[in-house]
């Protein structure tokens, strides 16, 4: 079993880096006649250059990530964590809390420098960031928090679970884990993110009456429309729809009201009604609730597989030890369920264009995209295979080339 989790470790670690490469290599092809011409002669060098920082950066976080893993199972680093929680109390579900908050933790910390660097060395090199020490601090807390009481919750839940109705444990659990799901989805614009972000109403009174006058035009009821304060980390910009029914909210970036005309900032919402008027949230949400049975049915069975936990070098098996092989094994297969979300991801950004060019204006959706990929340095030649597994957006030159057509 121990060489089986490090095979697959080593393979996850092996196609990532193959995909990125092939992606790298790509930015430096000819690129498609739909995207020529967006950037300037100096932005097209600073892509590239931003892209290779980015892909050196992520190749050496990855191979750094994946050491650590094998070495925790070949060097008995579970075995030592699980055996120092044993000692300090006999009380299962304390075990599992303690196990996995001292790792979570300790993964946390490793992280700490990683993510400095990208906030304040490659994205402040290429002019991005806004970011200051004091807020990346705040942030590391507050999703630590957020981590240990929804992830800490959720641990104690399944260990009671297991405990009470033994195998069967697992169907209750995924009712909870659904309940919790439908939440977020609903309230995650009017409780999680004012964790982080401040949403406030559309400050300038011409943009919101073009946007009230194409929503009473295209009968979206618009009862949630925030703009959101992204400016005080990165200078990049986007939007999202997210939420059902009366909660259903429009989220746009201060930075992306900044930088597009009026025209373009509606086309970009009319885009976002697209995802609402074609039921894409719904569907998203109902996908990752299948998903999730899946998941815990196989969970319901690995559970009571000691040779996962002996497999991560663990002597003294508990419920929680075998957790982290069971994700470890599950994750190719979660590799080819994130590319089929991808591809239907794509499809759902074409109907929303095709909504937008429909319902307002193709041309002025497609400005908006070449002004988001120049404000964003995006890669406009991504490559086929980098896009087929890991885009949930279509590339933009294949947008535009759609949006004409
Ligand atoms: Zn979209």
């Amino acid at each position: 079993m121990e060489a089986i989790l490090i095979i697959v470790l080593v393979g996850n670690l092996l196609i990532e880096l193959v995909l990125s490469v092939l992606n790298q290599k790509n930015i430096l092809k000819p690129w498609p006649k739909e995207v020529r011409g967006i950037f300037s002669q100096a932005q097209v060098k600073r892509a590239v250059e931003y892209s290779q920082a980015n892909f050196r950066f992520g190749a050496i976080a990855k191979v750094i990530s994946t050491a650590i893993m094998v070495i925790m199972i070949t060097e008995g680093g579970f075995n030592f964590v699980n055996g120092f929680v044993i000692d300090m109390t006999n009380n299962e579900l304390i075990q599992a809390l303690l196990y996995f908050g001292i790792l979570m933790g300790a993964n946390q910390l490793i992280s700490i420098p990683f993510s400095y660097y990208q906030t304040f060395v490659i994205e402040d090199k290429f002019g991005f960031n806004n970011s200051t020490v004091k807020l990346f601090v705040a942030d590391i807390i507050k999703s630590l928090l957020l981590g240990a009481v929804i992830g800490g919750g959720l641990l104690w839940l399944l260990g009671f679970l297991i405990d009470y109705m033994g195998s069967s444990f697992w169907l209750v659990f995924w009712g909870v884990v659904v309940i919790i799901m439908i939440f977020v989805n609903t309230f995650y614009t009017s409780l999680l993110l004012p964790i982080f972000n401040k949403l406030s109403p559309i400050g300038d009174e011409d943009l919101k009456k073009e946007i009230f006058d194409h929503c009473h035009k295209v009968g979206y009821k618009l009862s949630n429309l925030f703009q959101m304060d992204g400016s005080k980390r990165s200078k990049k910009a986007n939007a999202f729809f997210s939420g059902m029914g009366p909660k259903k909210t429009i989220v746009l970036y201060d930075t992306l009201i900044e930088g597009q005309s009026n025209e373009e900032i509606v086309a970009v919402l009319a885009h976002e009604i697209g995802h609402y008027k074609k039921k894409h949230t719904t569907f998203n949400l109902f996908f990752g609730i299948a998903q999730m049975f899946g998941i815990l049915w196989l969970l319901g069975w690995a559970i009571n597989q000691p040779e996962l936990s002996i497999g991560l070098g663990v002597n003294e098996p508990k419920f929680y030890t075998g957790l982290i092989a069971f994700f470890i094994l599950f994750s190719p297969v979660s590799f080819i369920i994130g590319m089929f979300q991808n591809i239907l991801s794509r499809k759902m950004e074409y109907q929303a264009d095709a909504y937008a060019k429909q319902s307002y204006n193709g041309e002025k959706l497609i400005e908006a995209l070449k002004k988001l990929s120049v404000d964003n340095l995006s890669n406009l030649n991504p490559h086929p295979a980098y896009v087929f597994f890991k885009y949930s957006h279509p590339p933009i030159h294949k947008r535009i080339k759609a949006i004409r057509s």
